[in-house]
């Protein structure tokens, strides 16, 4: 009998299928898509390095030759602010990887795989009812037939899928705008000394604190690079997604300098108001990970490093409720992601009035405030000596208030 099934094999479900299977349960993977397979959110956060190392799969991702990350760049109209992640206050890795995400995630859900957890793909959860805590779920396989698995237990990590908040009516709207982002990947041609391959490149537009751009570097001669804003910015551009994202590039004078050699590898792809929440992360016989949960916004790069972070807390709580302990999915797994989360949300809501740029870009910044502040960009929201970490975000926006005198 499967112990756990665990709805798609993206970084939440197979980091989550790794925990498990390393506490000796039965974890089956169902996963709609045939992998390799296209995902967006290729900048890594130092702090997912310790969850890929915890699932046993660090000497698989160490060997792929991915670009090395070890912090970020932001601009705003000629002006600069590094962020080293070496000199983060939170102890632990201060390095990652730039990752196409194709690539990654097979490699991790094979890691899984190899180490004894059995993962089908081209199978898509439809149904699921859970009367009296007892999990029956109904799959269609890729011809049309389907199949009917009573596991002991539920996660779904089928991210912007959603299928148990979907299926369950968990579904809340989120507490930010609607959003979009234009992006693809490029041959990038980016002269050497133009620009540093080691960290992600964020770019504020020059008159709206509301519309940035990544550049993303991989070490394969392409970056993927977007630009996220509200629809008044992004359906103002005329034409195909390609001619919107490139008169969209073209009004930031550095990034048009940056990209003009630039060659198409991808289609331009557009995404909209993909901020989304639920009523509850857990109930009998199911519980959410990642991006099934809560998604905030693509600005820190945190999507992967809280669905490794709810995958841990998860299989960590479920491990002993399976192996017959009571457990509090809600003050085990719920409070303690949040504390992260409610970080990153605060972190959010500043950069899009403009309250983070006032920090980044001060003539007079304290050093130790920034190396806090780093380490949150690091993805260690979770460490409580850090002032800036935890559910409420006073004294950020006190930092805030006083960056902007
Ligand atoms: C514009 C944009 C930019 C982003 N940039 C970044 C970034 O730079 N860094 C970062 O960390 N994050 C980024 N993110 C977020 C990132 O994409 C997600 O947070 C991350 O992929 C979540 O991982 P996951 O494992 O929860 O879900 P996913 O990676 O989405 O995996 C879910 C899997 O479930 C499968 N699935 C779905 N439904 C079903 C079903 N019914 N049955 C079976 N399988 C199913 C899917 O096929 C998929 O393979 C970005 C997001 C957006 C929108």
């Amino acid at each position: 009998m499967t112990d756990v099934l665990i709805i798609g094999a993206g970084p939440a479900g197979s980091t989550a299928a790794a925990f498990l299977v390393q506490q000796g349960f039965k974890v089956l993977v169902l996963e709609k898509q045939r992998f390799p397979r296209f995902s967006v959110g290729e900048s890594m956060l130092p702090a997912s390095m310790h969850f890929i190392e915890k699932a046993g799969m660090m000497e698989a991702v160490m060997a792929a030759s991915f670009q090395y990350k070890d912090g970020a760049v932001f601009h705003h109209n000629g002006k600069e602010h590094v962020f080293n992640f070496n000199q983060k206050f939170t102890p632990g890795y201060g390095f990652t990887f730039e990752v196409p995400r194709d690539t990654f995630d097979k490699i991790l859900i094979d890691e899984a795989e190899k180490q004894g957890v059995e993962v089908r793909y081209e199978v898509e959860i439809i149904a699921a009812d859970f009367t009296d805590g007892k999990p029956v779920v109904t799959a269609r396989n890729k011809d049309g037939s389907t199949e009917v698995h009573k596991p002991r237990f539920v996660l779904d990590a089928s991210g912007f899928g959603r299928t148990l908040p979907r299926l369950l009516n968990l579904e809340k709207p989120s507490d930010f705008p609607v959003r979009s982002a234009l992006f693809t990947q490029v041959y990038d041609f980016i002269p050497s000394g133009a620009f540093d391959r080691q960290k992600i490149l964020v770019t504020i537009h020059p008159e709206r604190y509301d519309v940035w751009y990544w550049v993303i570097p991989f070490s394969n001669g392409r970056v993927s690079m977007g630009c996220v804003g509200p629809d008044d910015f992004l359906q103002k551009h005329q034409g195909t997604p390609e001619q919107r994202l490139w008169a969209a590039v073209a009004e930031v004078p550095s990034l048009k300098e940056l990209l003009k050699n630039a060659k198409p590898a991808n289609p331009v792809t557009e995404a909209r108001g993909y901020s989304a929440n639920v009523s509850s992360l857990h109930g009998p016989g199911w519980a959410l990970l990642g991006n099934a949960a809560e998604f905030l916004d693509p600005v820190f790069s945190s999507g992967v490093c809280i669905a490794m972070k709810s995958a841990d807390l998860a299989s960590d709580v479920l491990g002993r409720q399976l192996r017959g302990e009571t457990v509090d999915w809600e003050k085990e797994f719920s409070e303690p992601l949040k504390v992260g989360v409610e970080t990153f949300r605060g972190f959010v809501e500043h950069w899009y009035d403009g309250g983070l740029a006032a920090i980044f870009f001060h003539p007079n910044k304290q050093e130790k405030i920034q190396r806090m502040i780093c380490a949150v960009l690091a993805g260690y929201g979770w460490d409580r000596n850090n002032p800036y970490v935890g559910v409420g975000k006073r004294r950020l926006t006190a930092l805030v208030e006083a960056s902007r005198l």
